[in-house]
């Protein structure tokens, strides 16, 4: 591997090698949910967008989706794949004594979607699984879109057509509370005789600038999440998939405290030939899938009181690793002017300051990964049980500033 290569490029032998295991793409096969979705959106449209149509598969894998859309008619198939599976996709496709079905339909092609010169025509039909954690890590969705500019005809239809991207604002003590725990081993004075503490804020950063994977209970959401931001992969251009600026406004059901920014997605299958539009969502009352959910959590908790507004932005700017950096502002008080999210120089400068403000910098690709909870694991489980309230009767604006609420953290533990 050579350190010459500029951008995310350097990461291809890594991310490449990962998609060369069997046992990576089986992952995704036995996500059921996910194998099942993109199946019924492709045998559901075969009539009106596989049956006799040239498709192309974007980073085929083990080749499920060529399959699929062979079932469903396809006249030809070209199944792109970057890495050493397009020889374990060739292997299950030649094979003289198996697949019958498949012979002739299917060309392999071992290469990068963007390599220059592919023997692909114009096709008629796009077909791909892009997708990563919070719909964009992995930064695929650019080679997806660089397919649709390159390879699609005029009017020809996206597998899937659209992502829309969720965000709520959650409650969760012990997650936080363990995560406090990890940055505090930085805080002994003494530890084999070395004093640590020089590191300790270093440590808290780090910790806290994790995103933290895994599925939770949506009775940890302190309101249902705005209506979602919108990802055309029929428009959407490479830049604008670069730096994607996502404002968020909530109304708190609950009074709690707020830890921190949960994150996931709905893909939409809908065909530009008038075709059955399936839907899918992988958020935390949806079935679970390999996806799962992430949290992005801060490093001071901020109260918030049922019904109070909760306000700011995400800012995603694409990094080196094939994943993003993330910035996120949030204020529960009235008349707090959020800062410019196209200042993020700014925005690094004022980062620990402000009581009535919350702000974080996570990079998506230093995951870490949280099984504490498992869909289903507590089906009576209500919002009080993770300490959040709701009131009885029904307050206005005026009533709430009249009850001087408390409005702070701070003011909530002194
Ligand atoms: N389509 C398969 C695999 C999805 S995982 C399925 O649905 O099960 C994404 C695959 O895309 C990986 O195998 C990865 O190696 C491949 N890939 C990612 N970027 C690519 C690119 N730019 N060109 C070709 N293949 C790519």
């Amino acid at each position: 591997m050579s350190s010459n290569i500029p951008g995310v490029e350097q990461r291809d032998p890594q991310y490449f090698g990962y998609y060369a295991q069997l046992q990576h793409q089986q992952n995704m096969l036995q996500d059921t949910v996910r194998t099942s979705t993109y199946r019924s959106s492709i045998l559901l449209n075969g009539p009106t967008s596989f049956k006799d149509k040239l498709v192309l598969d974007v980073g085929a894998g083990s080749g499920i989706l060529s399959y699929f859309a062979v079932q469903a008619g396809a006249k030809k198939v070209y199944a792109v794949e970057a890495s050493a599976m397009a020889g374990k996709m060739k292997k299950l496709v030649s094979d003289p004594n198996r697949n019958a079905f498949l012979k002739d339909k299917i060309e392999v092609i071992n290469a990068k979607i963007e390599d220059p010169d592919l023997p692909i025509p114009q096709v008629d039909t796009i077909i791909s699984e892009p997708i990563g954690v919070l719909l964009f890590h992995e930064r695929m969705l650019e080679s997806y879109v660089y397919a649709r500019d390159h390879y699609l005809k005029p009017g020809g239809a996206l597998f899937p057509s659209k992502g829309t991207i969720f965000l709520a604002p959650f409650t969760d003590a012990t997650l936080w509370s363990e995560t406090m725990a990890k940055a505090r081993f930085w805080e002994q004075q003494s530890f084999y005789g070395i004093d640590l503490t020089s590191l300790y804020k270093d440590a808290r950063d780090e910790m806290f600038g994790m995103p933290v994977v895994g599925h939770f209970d949506p009775n940890n959401l302190i309101t249902t999440p705005f209506n979602g931001y919108n990802v055309d992969f029929t428009t959407i251009t490479v830049a604008e998939l670069q730096d994607l600026t996502i404002p968020f406004e909530w109304t708190a059901q609950y009074t709690g405290l707020m830890h921190g920014v949960a994150g996931w997605f709905d893909l939409l299958f809908a065909s530009t030939n008038e075709g059955t539009t399936i839907e899918m969502s992988t958020g935390p009352a949806a079935e679970r899938t390999h996806w799962q959910q992430v949290r992005f959590l801060f490093k001071e908790p901020l109260a918030v009181n049922a019904r109070q507004q909760i306000r700011g932005w995400m800012r995603c700017i694409v990094n080196d690793m094939r994943s993003y950096t993330i910035y996120v502002e949030v204020t529960a008080t009235d008349g707090v002017e959020l800062s410019d999210p196209n200042d993020i120089n700014r925005f690094k400068e004022q980062q620990e300051t402000g009581p009535l403000m919350r702000r974080g910098i996570w990079e998506l690709h230093e995951q870490t990964y949280n099984y504490n909870y498992t869909p289903g694991m507590m089906p009576d489980h209500k919002p009080e049980y993770s300490c959040l309230y709701e009131p009885e009767f029904n307050l206005d604006n005026h009533d709430l500033e009249a009850m001087n609420v408390m409005e702070t953290y701070e003011d909530f533990v002194n």
